[in-house]
């Protein structure tokens, strides 16, 4: 039996209408391949936090925001359900039009169910998809390379007797190979909407700030934990993990991956809750092949994506945004 199949039991037919305890974990090591930027007013987020669980020292950490995390991953569904017509961007009148996250998302597709929205008074939706900030294995100073763009100096280098030229062009990036330990929790789910959450989740590769386009990374899986409730959180990860690899935090990934998932096999045996089931190593590499092989099926995707689509309005309307429609009378467009 494939992993997927083994997988189906764990999950409920529809949506529930209220939160019913059933969390799906995804513990991963998100990855720098280029140079991506997470920042706030143009400078890197940053942090200070404890080096270890045990390493008590204190070190500067880079952030990486959930927002900077799963906004790229909601615009990777979105950019698939509309290549699949079950959404649209074009047509505002159309029954499938959805605008991301504000007054004219549609309030039934998979992605306003699953990721959320919050329109004015016109109603809510909380988000299935829970992440959190997570940080650099690696302290900043050693995780960050500056450099300017388009301002070629009199030299045209970017340092000057090995000092870092500060101009208004220059800015600073992640280096490649920066490790960010992360959970993204996906919650109260269907079959369908687990195989879409994982799907962006594996399918998204630019993250960073939309204007530099070089934010490539790569998020390695080291788990997939069914619980029922939540877990550690990324930073406990993070110095679990410090603890376990210093002085080789710049391991190759295999390498961090196989600690990785000895660290979080030991956190979760921690928390008060019960697994069922918990993926780890061949399991996981096994269930990520059979997800590519489905991504790659145009059938079974267009399948797999049409059911969910049924899941979710279903859902808008029995519990949403379509349950009551009398419930505004202020705006008929009946
Ligand atoms: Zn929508």
């Amino acid at each position: 039996m494939s992993v997927l199949d083994s997988l189906k039991s764990h999950f409920t037919s529809e949506f529930p209408r209220l939160a019913s305890g059933q969390y799906i974990h995804i513990i991963a090591l998100r990855h720098s391949q280029s140079f991506p930027i997470f920042q706030t007013d143009g400078v890197l987020n940053t942090a200070r936090t404890q080096a270890g669980l045990e390493t008590k020292d204190p070190v500067g950490r880079l952030v990486m925001f959930k927002r900077k995390q799963t906004t790229p991953e909601r615009l990777a569904g979105r950019e698939l359900l509309r290549s699949m017509n079950l959404t649209s961007a074009e047509d505002e009148k159309a029954d499938n039009y959805c605008a991301y996250n504000g007054e004219k998302s549609c309030k039934k597709c998979p992605d306003c169910i699953l990721y959320g929205f919050a329109i004015g008074d016109s109603g809510a939706e909380r988000s299935k998809v829970y992440s959190d900030s997570a940080f650099s294995l690696t302290p900043y100073e050693t995780s960050h390379h500056s450099m300017t763009f388009n301002a070629p100096s009199e030299g045209g280098t970017m340092s000057e007797g090995g000092q870092m030229r500060h101009s208004i062009n220059e800015q600073d990036h992640v280096i490649p190979e920066v490790t960010f330990p992360a959970v993204e929790t996906l919650r109260d789910t269907t079959y369908e909407g687990f195989l879409y959450v994982l799907g962006n989740f594996l399918r998204t590769r630019r993250y960073g700030a939309q204007e530099s386009r070089t934010g490539t990374m790569k998020n390695h899986i080291v788990s997939i934990a069914f619980c029922d409730g939540e877990i550690f959180s990324n930073l406990h990860f993070t110095q679990a993990l410090y603890d376990a690899m210093k002085p080789d935090l710049n391991a190759p990934i295999d390498e961090l991956k196989a600690r990785a998932t000895t660290v979080a096999r030991e956190l979760l045996d921690r928390e008060p809750v019960r697994q069922n089931p918990v993926l780890f190593g061949e399991e996981v590499e096994a269930l990520l092949e059979e997800v590519g092989a489905l991504y790659r099926d145009e059938t079974r995707l267009t399948e797999t994506m049409g059911t969910l689509y049924q899941q979710t309005l279903t859902y808008a309307q029995k519990y949403g945004a379509f349950a009551n429609p009398k419930k505004k009378s202020g705006k008929s467009k009946s």
